[in-house]
């Protein structure tokens, strides 16, 4: 089955250079030239994956991941200009499972591409059964309930509204408890590739999980940070 990739892109150029690329690879394109039209498709024409240029007129890149984002969990891979940007990118918590900043080559946009693909292809199990959850598949470590098999995490019997890369990280961090893992080893790991780029999108993504399983995400008693080395998860 092909894949769909959403191109939100303001400069033509550079739009029609990635639709033709992403279709050699074999995906089907989609594109938008504002940010209006691009959150329209994003949310009516079900594309398997997003990429979103910060800088559109109109409705900018932020304010589209946010909104989508609000509706959505398709992965989104934010198209930067400048180490401001994915600063911003980074610090405004919008939700984008990653960034990758011009001018990118082919082979880098493709590998990543075909990671976050391959981590939103991992559909959480159909509600129908329940029962047959294999114990082997459920962690449960204080108030929070882990849900490897059903991809649901439960903090006090209450469903915790969590992202895909966010619930990777958990999932990852908890089946080895106690462990310390460096942010590179967990890049590695849970974004599922050689990153070239940036360890803070690690600690953004421990921040916003905190901010979602700790009572007092600046106290917290799950994922602890080992200053100076990276982060475990205390069960
Ligand atoms: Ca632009």
């Amino acid at each position: 089955m092909e894949r769909k990739i959403l191109v939100i892109e303001d400069e033509q150029n550079i739009n029609d250079i990635l639709s033709f690329q992403l279709s050699k690879e074999g995906y089907t394109t989609i594109s938008a030239l504002d940010g209006v039209s691009g959150l329209e498709m994003a949310l009516t024409q079900n594309p398997d994956l997003i990429l979103l240029d910060v800088m559109l007129p109109g409705l900018d890149g932020y304010e589209v991941c946010k909104k989508i984002r609000e509706q959505s969990n398709v992965p989104i891979i934010m198209l930067t200009a400048r180490e401001d940007e994915v600063d911003k990118v980074l610090g405004l918590e919008l939700g984008a499972d990653d960034y990758m900043t011009k001018p990118y080559s082919n082979r880098e946009l493709t590998a990543r591409i075909k990671a976050n693909l391959r981590r939103s292809a991992v559909e959480p199990a159909p509600a129908a059964a329940p029962a047959e959850s294999d114990a082997n598949s459920v962690i449960i470590s204080g108030d929070l309930t882990i849900n490897t098999e059903r991809y649901e995490v439960l903090k006090n019997d209450k469903v915790v509204d969590i992202t895909l890369r966010e619930f990777e990280l958990l999932k990852f961090l908890a089946m080895q408890p106690d462990k310390i893992f460096s942010r590179e080893k967990l890049l590695e790991n849970v974004w599922g590739y050689e990153y070239y780029g940036d360890v803070r999108t690690v600690d953004v993504t421990v921040r916003r999980l905190r901010e979602k399983i700790e009572d007092d995400p600046s106290m917290p008693k799950y994922i602890i940070t080992k200053r100076g080395v990276g982060y475990y998860f205390n069960k």
